[in-house]
């Protein structure tokens, strides 16, 4: 633990689903491991995000190794998910410490080390579990910074009151602007703009669709089929109850991106101008890999070569739960388990082999 100097076998940093899927199969597995989270509370980014987001599948379908998600009627709220991760966490005693946040992971020849806020701990391997709800994406447009209203990403939004009656742009072609669009219908005077015309998946198309066609091009990949394409063919955002009800009212209608931000507004290059209160920015995430940076890992695109889970430079290294790239499905709750196997699979390997190397 902390500045005990004692070396653990793992490390696990983040304490949302990944890191407790980790944890899960790390305790199976019988390691030596602990559990590092920034957060106060459990639940990883779910207690963050906007009140009135519903999960894109049934709890049976949303489900960590082992412990099942309680049912409810239809789609689980966020509290909902919190408040499962952390039964989750009780339920398999999982040694998560909070909040500590870990400001660097460097190399030294015989361990991984952690430095955090709180401490510094070693350990034979880490586990990278920190999501991409911190590392919220704001591309750059030109007239930014002269528009004059207030801006905020989509992880900033909580809810429609503080738009009430407000004129409010929502950029962006995804489950985050659909749903705020949506969340904002009578309170806002609202426009929607997506670089692409918004492609909504078939009204039976759930979470649980979306997993079973990310693992057959996983199986096709494995097997050196031809790839299907994943998910990304069929479009891209699900109709959840809210935004079925927006769109049936016809309020889901979207305008193409604007060229330019204006002091009052946005513009496009036709000359058209809208004046406007508020834009909301729902243009996605990036993997929060920054305590990452002493190792130097990074490619040009912002991930890191990964092998499966491990990195290809640092093998000590596993990394859970940050979307297609670290596993198709691995940023589900249903898809977290899968990949949190296979991983305590391979640091069990590594640790043997490590092992029965010393003299
Ligand atoms: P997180 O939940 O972000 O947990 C990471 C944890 O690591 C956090 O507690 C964080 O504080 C901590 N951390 C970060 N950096 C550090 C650090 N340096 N040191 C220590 N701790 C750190 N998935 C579904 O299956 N169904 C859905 O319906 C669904 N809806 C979604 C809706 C939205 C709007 C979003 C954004 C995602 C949705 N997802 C959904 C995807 C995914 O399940 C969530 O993003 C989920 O939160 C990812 O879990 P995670 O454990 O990877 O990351």
């Amino acid at each position: 633990t902390a500045d005990s100097g004692g070396l653990l076998d793992v490390v696990v940093v983040g304490g949302g689903q990944a890191g407790l899927a980790a944890g899960f199969y790390l305790r199976r597995a019988g390691l030596g491991f602990e559990i590092l989270d920034a957060q106060e509370v459990p639940g990883g980014a779910w207690p963050h995000m906007w009140e009135s987001l519903r999960l894109f599948s049934p709890a049976q379908h949303s489900s960590l190794p082992g412990r099942p998600m309680p049912r409810v009627e239809g789609y689980p709220g966020k509290r909902h998910v919190a408040r499962y991760l952390a039964s989750y966490e009780e339920r398999y005693d999982l040694p998560v410490r909070r909040p500590v946040r870990v400001e660097a992971v460097r190399a030294e020849p015989d361990a991984l080390r952690v430095e955090t806020d709180r401490g510094m701990w070693r350990a034979r391997c880490v586990v990278s579990a920190t999501g991409t709800w911190w590392q919220p994406y704001l591309p750059h447009h030109p007239g930014r910074a002269a528009f004059r209203g207030r801006q905020l990403h989509a992880a900033r939004y909580r809810h429609p009151e503080p738009f009430g009656g407000l004129r409010v742009v929502v950029v962006g072609g995804g489950n985050s602007a659909a749903q705020i669009v949506a969340d904002l219908a009578g309170h806002a005077d609202t426009t929607w703009v997506t670089r692409r015309p918004p492609r909504f998946l078939p009204d039976d198309v759930d979470g649980r669709a979306l997993f079973e066609v990310a693992t057959r091009r996983r199986q096709a990949l494995l097997s050196g089929e031809v790839d299907t394409g994943g998910v990304g063919g069929l479009g891209d955002i699900v109709v959840v109850p809210p935004v079925r009800a927006a769109r049936d009212r016809g309020l889901l209608a979207a305008r193409p991106l604007f060229s330019r931000l204006t002091a009052e507004g946005v513009a496009w290059d036709d000359g058209t101008r809208l004046a406007c209160d508020a834009i909301i920015w729902c243009t996605g995430f990036r993997p929060a890999l920054r305590h990452l940076t002493p190792l130097g890992l990074r490619e040009g695109d912002g991930t890191i070569a990964v092998n499966g889970t491990q990195s290809v430079a640092e093998p000590r290294l596993f990394l859970l739960g940050y979307g297609d790239w670290t596993g198709p499905g691995s940023a589900t709750l249903i898809g977290a388990g899968r990949d949190a196997r296979g991983t305590v699979a391979a640091i069990t390997r590594l640790l043997s082999s490590t092992r029965s190397a010393d003299p």
